[in-house]
Parts: C-alpha cells; sequence; structure tokens
C-alpha cells in the first residue's frame, strides 16, 4: 500500500492527521503530507481519512 496526498487539492483541514497521526501530519505549508508513505500497519485509519477527507485529496495504491 502506497498512501498519498494531492497537495493541490488538499484544503489543510487536518481530519487526516486528527484520525492517523501516524501517517499524516500538516507541514509547514498548512497542508498534510504524509508521513509514512506504507502505512501498512494503519489500513483501516488510512482508510478512515481517505473517506473522510471533504475533497477526496488521499489516495491509497
Ligand atoms: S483530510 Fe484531506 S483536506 Fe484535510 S488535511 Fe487531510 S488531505 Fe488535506
Amino acid at each position: 500500500m502506497v498512501v498519498i496526498v494531492d497537495k493541490d487539492a488538499c484544503i489543510g483541514c487536518g481530519s487526516c492527521e486528527a484520525i492517523c497521526p501516524e501517517v499524516f501530519g500538516l507541514g509547514e505549508d498548512g497542508k498534510a503530507h504524509v508521513k509514512d508513505k506504507a502505512g501498512d500497519k494503519k489500513f483501516e485509519s488510512v482508510k478512515e481519512a481517505l473517506e473522510i477527507c471533504p475533497v477526496g485529496a488521499i489516495k491509497i495504491e
């Protein structure tokens, strides 16, 4: 699994970080960045973040 955030789409709401801080974090640019691209141990919460992201910026490949 590879976790990707589309920074152009991200509005920096912080929901993904709140749900899964092991994988997502807000950067100095105010956008989410992926701390752990694999995030395999956190699949369920990554999936939850993907579903809750208001702009659909999170993708899992
Ligand atoms: S939930 Fe979506 S819009 Fe909000 S910070 Fe995360 S990637 Fe950005």
